[in-house]
């Protein structure tokens, strides 16, 4: 399988906290990993150093062969390259729904408004949600919206989406609308890392889970090896919590 992202000995701090300690992995193209772990374990860093949203002190990150820039138009582009769904949905309030998903294809691709429009009308019916476009974001669900955001990651024409704990702000009820949004994403072929404690998305979709406790990967598995059988005691008192 073509390698698509590929962490070398990844170490970040902060302060005096050692985050994320000599992390390496590898994420092939069309690969759908998820992340799981203690709160404060390192996932949301390792997301955003992914993303260069963090710096990081020493190792290497690469996507498609190529280190991550630090700065301008190449940082731009991988940006626009890596597609990021947060937990709190993070659409622009004052935008309509779908000014929130043809802003970046019209600024960072170039796109004219015509061409953004109707591909993110096709988008936002992919998600389920064509119908609010010319809606706010407040006047939607919260699942609403996280789909939205799936929508506006998409229409960058993203290399890999990752997602940091996208279901875990929303009603409970709206949790599986999301899901199965990203389950469809999975089968499509998409790359993805997730950050979810959400197991029944990491049976149905993932193709590894990597735990990780303390800034370290304890353990990288296939999902039903994992939630039947994990080696660690730190999984296994960590799975014995959420279960
Ligand atoms: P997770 O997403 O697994 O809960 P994080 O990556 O958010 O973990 O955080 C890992 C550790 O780094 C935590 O102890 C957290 O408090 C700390 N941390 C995260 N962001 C910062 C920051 N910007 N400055 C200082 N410490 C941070
Ligand atoms: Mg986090």
């Amino acid at each position: 399988m073509e390698p698509l992202v590929v962490l070398d000995s990844v170490n970040k701090h902060y302060g005096d906290l050692h985050v994320l300690k000599n992390i390496s992995t590898t994420v092939a193209k069309g690969e759908v990993v998820v992340v799981i772990g203690p709160s404060g374990s390192g996932k949301s860093t390792l997301c955003r150093a992914i993303n260069r949203l963090e710096t990081i002190d020493d190792g290497t990150i690469t996507i498609g062969g190529t280190p991550l820039p630090s700065e301008g138009a190449a940082l731009a582009r991988l940006r626009a390259d890596v597609g990021m769904v947060f937990q709190s949905f993070n659409l622009f309030a004052h935008k309509t729904i779908l000014e929130n998903v043809t802003l970046g294809p019209i600024k960072v691709r170039g796109k004219s408004k015509a061409e953004a429009e109707k591909r993110a009308m096709e988008l936002l019916d992919r998600v389920g949600v064509a119908n609010q476009a010319k809606k706010l974001p407040a006047q939607l669900s919260g699942g609403q919206q996280q789909r939205v955001a799936i929508a506006r990651a998409l229409a960058m024409d993203p290399q890999l989406i990752l997602f940091d704990e996208p279901t875990s702000a929303l009603d409970p009820e709206m949790i599986n609308e999301v899901l199965d949004t990203m389950v469809q994403l999975a089968k499509e072929g998409m790359t993805m890392i997730v950050v979810t404690h959400e197991m029944g998305f990491a049976r149905k979709a993932a193709d590894r889970v990597v735990f990780m406790a303390d800034g370290q990967i304890v353990e990288d598995r296939k999902p039903e090896d994992f939630f039947t059988n994990p080696e660690s005691d730190r999984a296994k008192d960590f799975l014995s919590k959420i279960l």
